[in-house]
């Protein structure tokens, strides 16, 4: 089950912060160290969004192994960035192994990830799908649960609702409607991050000027907090906070 993090903070090399640490990303889409729900690698693809300075992010996502793209190697070594969201694929059985199902999804500032599954899928999304607009399913990233999520997301926070109310509430209507799924989100525009912990890992180290959420532990350095299952994580580089996600 795919494996994603965050960062806030003073800029950091993108390859110091993915691909350097002893259980970087790049050795988490080969040997993770915590896989529940199933699969053992995350192969089927990656995503990384980061932030240039205040501009929008910028994204690149492929359907491969992380490991096998020379590319991004190369360009990580010579990128820094105050805020970055990435994350390595393991797609779910029958879900469609392309670019665009690979995390990072994006609009504007905003770039979003899941880790997880949604039980039943398709048919358990109907109802929630059918509250959105047709234009929306129509430009669906890819047929996966993860593009669903993130539109009904999106939708909310269009509407004006504050990043955490998105994240807890989209979390809160898929569980009912789809009990036992998986569902940890991961939200930032760049200056503030929303993390829901439903069914998979999530770590937390924050220093006095910096933030990094991460499904597991880039390294066995003191400092990592895992966050409890079913709560939500927001704030900003510099703050933390840490609720159950009914109370959001
Ligand atoms: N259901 C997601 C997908 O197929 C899986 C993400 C994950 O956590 N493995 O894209």
């Amino acid at each position: 089950m795919c494996r994603h993090l965050a960062y806030l903070g003073p800029p950091v090399n993108l390859r110091e912060l993915l691909f350097d640490p002893p259980y970087s990303l790049l050795r988490q889409s080969w040997s993770p160290r915590d896989m529940r729900g199933g699969g053992t690698i995350n192969a089927d693809g990656f995503g990384i969004g980061w932030y240039p300075g205040d501009g929008d992010p910028v994204r690149y996502r492929r359907a491969q192994p992380i490991w096998s793209d020379p590319t991004i190697a190369q360009l990580a070594a010579v990128t820094s960035a105050g805020a970055v969201l990435a994350a390595v694929r393991s797609a779910t059985v029958g879900m469609a192994v392309l670019d665009n199902a690979a995390a990072p999804f994006a609009e504007g500032r905003w770039l979003f990830s899941h880790n997880g599954v949604v039980r039943g899928w398709p048919d358990s999304m109907v109802p929630l799908a059918s509250g959105l607009p047709v234009r929306d399913l129509l430009t669906l990233d890819a047929a996966t649960d993860s593009a669903l999520l993130w539109a009904l997301v999106r939708h909310r926070l269009r509407a004006g609702v504050d990043p955490a109310r998105a994240v807890a509430e989209t979390v809160a209507a898929v569980a009912a409607a789809a009990p036992g799924s998986r569902l940890n989100l991961l939200l930032t525009d760049g200056r503030t991050v929303a993390a829901s912990v439903a069914g998979h890992a999530l770590s937390i180290r924050t220093t006095p000027r910096s933030v990094l959420l991460a499904s597991e532990p880039h390294d066995d350095e003191p400092g990592w907090r895992e966050v409890p299952d079913g709560h939500l994580v927001t704030g900003t580089a510099t703050e933390v906070r840490v609720r159950a996600i009914g109370e959001v």
